[in-house]
């Protein structure tokens, strides 16, 4: 005969979500027994279920919030708390405790939590939802991209500064290269990263100038409390030196991956003078490897020369489909909405491969109005790709930014997005690094 167990209600209901996590005022980060963990998305807070989060992925970093009050679900009450002390060590204040993900892993909450009245700005990173479960931390994540191009545990320091001591000896006067090792040692750069151990992508920053003005410029703080993250770079290089680290990254990598546009530059296009010489002369020595250009699209007529000196791919970055949202965050100086989408049709017209860098934000991204306006945009541009990311921005004083801009609806959701756009566009790939010619998603041209 089967024996019948006496359920206890109390522990299913207890075991279904994420422990709460939060930390006190010196960084402990410890759980909370008797209380869930909580996934912010615009207005919407959501007590994370076991199938809202996978285990933290590696590489990730967990960041406390100051200024911050946590806002977390109590269990046995079933109501949202704000949580100012540790329940049980009396007079032990206690902040938020956010995600930073790792590369290729989109976030489907940002953490939840109340801001005091005097907070700043946070830094430039994505504040994603994050809870302890079984024994480890858990993220409400979903991954996009199963690559190891930007996994830490491929990177060994010892490797890329033997990488570097090798590139100084073959191209000891090159500027380019000396400031990749800054890149690689100071900022821990991946991509500077992976240019020295030989994989997969190699990044070529040229440009030091912007014709935008982004309100979550990695490279670039105008009159803004917080500071970038990184030094945007102080020099162009010359095209010799541009040439000079293609080549070598092409003659040993399989598959290789050179961009333009990174983090620690401004607007490439406006570097075209150096680029586009840069690109012939690649082209004349090699047929091997992948030259992209990561833009914001701004200058069609300067683009199109460089997709006829021979680029083969380019990543726009977008926060929005929507003229307004776009404008708002860009804040661009000299160009406009409809020059991004010439920019597209252009390269799409070139049969060049198309990704979008789609800047995401839960609340903000996964609501009606940000839904039509991405639909609307790949029925009429069909892209290749979606490179999904996290906005390294602020998430509260995100949404406040966008308020003005459109009201946008009701959050569906993350995956629900991520979903909705798969079924509706079956063949457009999704992912978060720059693919090679040789896996282009050719088959939506
Ligand atoms: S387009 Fe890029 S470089 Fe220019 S302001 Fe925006 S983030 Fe900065």
């Amino acid at each position: 005969m089967n024996k019948l167990k006496k359920r206890n209600p109390h522990k299913d209901k207890k075991e279904q979500f994420a422990t709460a996590v939060v930390a006190n005022s010196a960084g402990e980060i410890f759980d909370l027994d008797g209380y869930a963990a909580i996934g912010m998305a615009g207005s919407q807070l959501v007590p994370l279920k076991y199938s809202d989060i996978i285990k933290l992925p590696y590489g990730s970093e967990l960041m406390m919030l100051p200024d911050r009050i946590p806002l977390l679900y109590n269990i046995a009450s079933r109501k949202i708390e704000k949580l100012e002390f540790n329940p049980f060590g009396p007079n032990e204040k206690v902040f938020p405790v956010a995600a930073f993900n790792s590369p290729g892993f989109v976030i489907t909450y940002n953490c939840a939590y109340q801001e005091n009245k005097d907070a700043g700005l946070l830094p430039l990173f994505s504040y994603g939802a994050v809870g302890w479960h079984k024994d480890g931390f858990c993220s409400a994540v979903h991954q996009v991209d199963q690559e190891k191009r930007q996994d830490l545990r491929f990177m060994k320091k010892e490797d890329v500064v033997s990488g570097i001591g090798r590139m100084r000896k073959k191209m000891p006067d090159n500027r380019l290269r000396g400031h990749l090792e800054k890149c690689a040692l100071t900022y821990s750069c991946p991509a500077a990263k992976n240019f020295f151990l030989s994989r997969f992508e190699a990044p070529l920053p040229t440009s030091q100038t912007c014709n935008a003005n982004c309100l979550g410029c990695l490279s670039l703080q105008k009159d803004s409390p917080i500071s970038c993250s990184q030094d945007r770079i102080s020099f162009t290089p010359s095209v010799r030196e541009i040439v000079e680290i293609t080549l070598a990254h092409f003659a040993k990598v399989e598959q290789a991956v050179v961009s333009f546009g990174q983090g620690c530059e401004g607007e490439p296009l406006l570097a075209a003078k150096v680029i586009e010489p840069a690109i012939r002369q690649i082209r004349a020595q090699t047929s091997k490897g992948t030259i992209n250009l990561n833009t914001n699209g701004s200058l069609p007529n300067v683009l199109d020369q460089l997709l006829v000196a021979g680029l083969d791919s380019i990543r726009i970055s977008i926060n929005s489909l929507s003229p307004d949202c776009y404008h708002t965050y860009f804040r661009p100086g000299g160009y406009e909405f409809k020059d991004v989408m010439k920019s597209i049709q252009l390269a799409l017209e070139k049969k060049k491969h198309v990704a979008l860098n789609y800047l995401n934000c839960p609340g903000f991204t996964d609501t009606p109005g940000e839904i039509t306006a991405l639909i609307r945009f790949l029925h009429e541009y069909p892209s290749n790709m979606i490179q999904w990311r996290n906005l390294n921005y602020d998430p509260v004083s995100y949404l406040k930014a966008m308020e003005p801009a459109g009201p946008n609806g009701k959050p569906a959701g993350m995956l629900n997005l991520l979903n909705l756009i798969k079924k509706t566009f079956p063949k457009i790939k999704f992912g978060y690094f720059n693919p090679p010619c040789e896996k282009f998603n050719n088959d939506i041209l």
